[in-house]
Order: C-alpha cells, then structure tokens, then sequence
C-alpha cells in the first residue's frame, strides 16, 4: 500500500496555518516492496520486475536517515508492506524512539500475529486502505476483493492504538464519497485520510461531485465534533509542496534514493536515472539532498504534463478548501476536550 497518501493529505494549494510543524522535510519514506495483490485501478506504482529491499538494508536506511538527516517520521509504504513481513518487523524494531512510523496497508496480510505485534508496538500508526462499501471498494481493485476480510478485522484493528483509514476517492466514485464515509463511520471507524485520487485526469462533474461530497462530509464532522465525538481527519495535520505525493528521504525497493515518490509510477519510469540523488551505498549529504531534491520534484512534475498538473492541482485545492474550512471547527473542539 504506498498511499502516498495513503499517507497522503492536504496538498500544495494554500493553506491557514497548521497545527503542527511541516514534516514533510524530515520523512523517511521506505519503499520496502512495490508489490501488491490488489492493483488499485487508480494506483500508479509501477509493481513487476522490482527487487524487494532486504532486512539489512532497510534498517542501514534508518539508520542513515537519523545520523546524517536528523530524524522525524518513517512511512512504510509499498506496494503492499506485509509482502515482506520481516522487513516492516525490523524496521519497527529498529526505529529509535524519535521516529514516529507511519505504516500502511491494504489489510489483506493482517493476522493475528500482526495484531499482536502491533499491539506490543504501540507508536505504530497503522493506516488501512478501506475506500467505503463493496461496490466501490472492491470495484476499484482489479487484483482481488479485499472488502470482506477487510471489514472483518475491523472489530480488531479498532482496538489499536492508533489506526487510521485511508478513504481514497477515485473520480467515478467521487460521487458517492460522503455515502462512503457516512458507511465507514457506520463501521465505527472515527479516524480518517481523505485522499482524492492523484494525477489522475479529473473532469468538471467529478470535481464538482468532489466538492459536494467534501462539504457533506464537512458537515458530519463539525456536527460529530459539536456533539463530543472524537472524530480525527489528519489531513488537517498535513502538508506537502507537491499534492497528494510524499516528499522527504525516499529509498526504493531497489536501493536508490529519490526526493519524491512521484518517481514510483510506471509512466515516469524512463526518468529513474535522472531522479535518482544516490543509493544506501553512495547516500547523497543533506545539503546536496535538499537542493538536489527539489529540482528532482519538478522536473517530474513537470513531466507528467499541464492537464494532470492542472487536473491534481484542483482536486487538491477542494481538499485544502476542506481542510481550512475545518480548522476553526477543530480548534473550538480542541478547546473544549481539554477544558
Ligand atoms: S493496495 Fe492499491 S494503492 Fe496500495 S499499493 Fe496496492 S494497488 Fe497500489
């Protein structure tokens, strides 16, 4: 699952202040396999023929990542993460306590020894790809259905510390976004990630259906926020200076480190070489990082071309607009818990 979003988030678009600091500089973003069971209709990462990252590797990156670039949250992203089990396991075990993992799944390998082990690791956020009903959920995935196992280990995966949803919200089902979130909430799911569907070629009405849909689901917080319900969006936590994709240190599945992981889709494939800012073997210095990085996420941008710029960048802004809307809401909530 690399919801890049899935972590993903309020975008690019002009914001109102935070809540919290950016983090997106200090993310260690572990590519640690592009494979997945699912293949996600609206998911770009390019998935066969790529090497998955070794145990040594992945903990030589978190370790890299505290020494040379200071630390900060580890996203464990993929592909599907728990295709390589004892990776996410050493990764986790590895994480010293200033690292905050982040990692996210799409719920088809979750047993009862992850759930264990989940629990004895309690600063694990773990982030679920559930898109609402069936319908769209599994109609979305041309690898499998994952709905009904999925829903069925909610009544366990709620009892963890800290567990989150991704509801990613394709155009065709763009419509149906604030059904699908009122149904999830029926699940007594309360901990949320909206996340647009990215570089994808949005139209008018699915923009328009974007919009209405994000403003019933305004309203169901803000009313579940004035009735006392601990309802979380972390959207409102977010940002990033490209929309819907994670900045920050990105070490692939082959080794390589990127500055974006809008390097993983298969249409910017032929672009590897370019982007790429070093390897675990030859890590760049975080001065030649940062500066390198940013030209890297530009140019990739820019190759995905002006309509899908335009096209994420709008969808983004109805997010943000969400977002901003939330927030004195939020803070009045806020207020009153710790009165
Ligand atoms: S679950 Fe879907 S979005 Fe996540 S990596 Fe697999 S195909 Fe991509």
């Amino acid at each position: 699952m690399d919801r890049m979003g899935a972590t993903v988030r309020t975008g690019s678009g002009e914001l109102a202040p935070a809540p919290r600091a950016d983090r997106w500089r200090n993310a260690l973003i572990l590519v640690v396999t592009r494979r997945c069971d699912l293949r996600c209709a609206y998911c770009p990462t390019a998935k066969d023929g790529e090497p998955d990252l070794s145990v040594g590797d992945a903990v030589a990156a978190m370790r890299l990542f505290v020494e040379r670039y200071g630390g900060g949250d580890c996203k464990i992203f993929g592909g599907e993460p728990l295709l390589v089990p004892e990776v996410v396991r050493a990764v986790i075990e590895a994480a010293p306590p200033s690292v905050q993992v982040y990692l996210s799944t799409n719920g088809t390998h979750l047993d009862d020894a992850w759930l264990a082990f989940l629990h004895a690791h309690p600063r694990v956020t773990l982030t679920l790809s559930l898109d609402g009903e069936a319908r769209d959920h599994d109609g979305l995935r041309r690898g499998g259905s994952s709905h009904a196992p999925v829903v069925a280990k909610l009544p366990e995966l709620l009892k963890l510390p800290r567990f989150v949803v991704t509801q990613t919200i394709a155009p065709s089902t763009a419509v149906r976004a604030a059904s699908n979130f009122h149904y999830l909430r029926s699940l007594g799911i309360r901990r949320f990630n909206l996340l647009p569907g990215y570089y994808l070629p949005w139209r008018d009405e699915q923009l328009a259906a974007l919009e209405a849909s994000f403003t019933e689901i305004g309203d169901s917080i803000e009313r579940a926020w004035a009735a006392g319900e601990r309802v979380y969006l972390r959207n409102l936590f977010v940002r990033a200076p490209v929309a819907f994709y994670n900045t920050g240190f990105v070490v692939d599945s082959d080794r390589r480190i990127y500055a974006n992981n809008l390097i993983l889709a298969g249409n910017l494939d032929h672009l590897r070489e370019r982007a790429t800012l070093g390897t675990l073997d030859a890590p760049p210095d975080a001065a030649a990082f940062a500066e390198a990085g940013q030209a890297s996420t530009a140019f990739l941008a820019e190759e995905l071309g002006e309509a899908i710029m335009v096209a994420t960048a709008r969808a983004d802004a109805v997010l943000t607009r969400l977002c901003n809307r939330l927030y004195p809401a939020y803070f009045a909530h806020r207020a009153r818990l710790s009165a």
